[in-house]
């Protein structure tokens, strides 16, 4: 299909015809990003957590993941694939407790799976992994150390660039769609990059329902995809085609975010 401005144009349109635009990259709403914590004992460098730019000890209370549970029962919700995730899952301190949870989950949807997914990096981290049910997947990405040769500039925001400045940056990357909804202590959003982005810029957006849509999730890129520097390259980049990035290279909102957090972290709140 052709795009116009990155936007999806209606198919066979003629010359008296009104263009349909619609998003390029929508959020799989089967797909969902549990991050339970933001803690993380490896910092890498542009961290699309911010784990290292803007470390935080708030977790995801079980309460929060029971509710989970409960509305996806209640709607009857279908999940292709649920990634426990961070920060770093396994250093969530009640970790014991939240993992049999989604071992249950499991068990009653033995179509969906589920997945943690782990740095795999030191001693209390190895230990946890030993400890995972088996009903649960290990998704180890064994990281030796805090530079990654896959990541990108996540903090140099489309925002700050004069060639975006008329650009409808709503129309979000390819990570909306291959990892779907996030959710985290403040809510759903439309990735789980985009919760992280909320808790340090503090626009408290999460949303407090599970959404159906992706109306909700569209108003929500838009406050967030402009700060996001995967929007930088917008589709999928093989591992091996992408440029190192040196250092942690931070755009004006960026340097300004990051500046106001460590003086008072943003409350916002809580799903
Ligand atoms: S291991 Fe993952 S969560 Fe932790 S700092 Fe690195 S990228 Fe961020
Ligand atoms: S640009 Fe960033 S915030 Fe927007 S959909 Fe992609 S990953 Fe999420």
């Amino acid at each position: 299909m052709p795009t116009i401005g990155g936007f999806r144009s209606g198919v066979g349109v003629s010359r008296t015809q009104t263009v349909v635009l619609e998003p390029q990259f929508k959020t799989s709403l089967n797909l969902i990003e549990i991050d339970i914590t933001y803690r993380c004992n490896l910092r890498c460098y542009n961290c699309d957590r911010s784990c290292t730019q803007a470390p935080d000890t708030v977790d995801m209370a079980l309460g929060q993941l029971e509710r989970f549970v409960d509305e996806t029962r209640n709607r009857r919700k279908k999940w292709k694939r649920i990634r426990i995730m961070g920060g770093e899952p396994l250093l969530h301190p009640g970790v014991r407790d939240i993992l049999p949870i989604f071992a249950d989950f499991r068990r009653e949807n033995p179509d969906t799976l589920i997945e943690v997914v782990t740095n795999g990096y030191g001693e209390k981290v190895r230990k946890a992994i030993g400890k995972i049910p088996r009903e649960i997947t290990l998704k180890n990405t064994n990281k030796p150390r805090r530079f990654q040769k896959k990541f990108v500039a996540f903090n140099l925001a489309p925002i700050d660039k004069r060639k975006h400045i008329q650009t409808d940056i709503s129309n979000g990357c390819w990570i909306t769609e291959e990892c779907g909804i996030g959710l985290n202590a403040y809510g759903y959003y439309p990735c789980g990059v985009g919760g992280s982005i909320d808790r340090v810029f503090g626009f408290d957006i999460g949303l407090k329902k599970l959404p159906s849509r992706n109306g909700s999730l569209r108003e929500q890129k838009r406050r967030l995809c402009p700060l996001c520097g995967h929007y930088n390259n917008r589709k999928f980049i093989p591992i091996p085609d992408r440029e190192p990035v040196v250092g942690e290279p931070k755009s004006k909102s960026w340097i300004k975010g990051y500046e106001l957090y460590r003086k008072a972290p943003p409350v916002l709140t809580k799903y």
